[in-house]
C-alpha cells in the first residue's frame, strides 16, 4: 500500500505550468458526472489548472450518451446521482467503454461495494478534501498508473480501471 508519501509527490504536479494554447487540443478530456455544483466547480477548476479539458454533466444517462458520441479519456463519477447510481452507470459504461473511472462516494458502505463488486482496489489514503489531490490522481491515472483510492474528507475517491 502507498500512503501519504505518494500524495506528497503527486502534489508537486500542481506546480507544472499550464500548457501552451497550441497543445490544448491534445490534452486529456475528463468527464465529470456530479450533481453537486460546488463539488463540480472545484473539480473543474483543479483539473483545468492541471491542463485537462473538462466536461460536466449531472446525470448518468447524459454521461453515457456523451461518452458514446464524444469519448472522454477519464470519468470522475459521483455515486449518488439523480437518475442512476454511479455503480449502475459504471456497469452500463463497461458494456461499450474501458475508460478509467474515478468514483466519488460519500459513505463507507459504498466503498465496500465498489471494492467488492467493481474493482480490486490496492491503494487507500485518508486526506482532507482537496480537489488538487483528486486532480493529481487523475493525472496519475492518465499517466497509466493504477492509483486506485483516495479518501478525501467524507468523500471517497475510487477508480474503476477495469
Ligand atoms: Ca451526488
Amino acid at each position: 500500500v502507498r500512503y501519504a508519501g505518494q500524495l506528497t509527490g503527486a502534489r508537486a504536479c500542481g506546480t507544472v505550468p499550464a500548457p501552451c494554447p497550441s497543445s490544448l487540443a491534445a490534452m486529456p478530456h475528463i468527464l465529470i458526472v456530479e450533481d453537486e455544483v460546488a463539488i463540480a466547480d472545484t473539480l473543474i477548476f483543479a483539473l483545468q489548472s492541471e491542463g485537462f479539458s473538462t466536461h460536466w454533466l449531472t446525470l448518468a444517462s447524459a454521461a453515457l450518451a456523451y461518452q458514446q458520441a464524444t469519448p472522454a479519456d477519464l470519468w470522475i463519477l459521483d455515486v449518488g446521482l439523480p437518475d442512476l447510481s454511479g455503480f449502475e452507470a459504471c456497469k452500463q459504461l463497461r458494456r461499450f467503454s474501458e475508460v478509467p473511472v474515478l468514483f466519488l462516494t460519500a459513505r463507507n458502505a459504498e466503498i465496500d461495494r465498489v471494492v467488492g463488486l467493481e474493482i480490486g482496489a490496492d491503494d487507500y489514503v485518508t486526506k482532507p478534501f482537496s480537489p488538487r489531490e483528486v486532480a493529481a490522481r487523475v493525472k496519475a491515472m492518465n499517466d497509466g498508473q493504477r492509483a486506485l483510492r483516495v479518501t478525501v474528507n467524507n468523500k471517497h475517491t475510487l477508480s474503476c480501471l477495469d
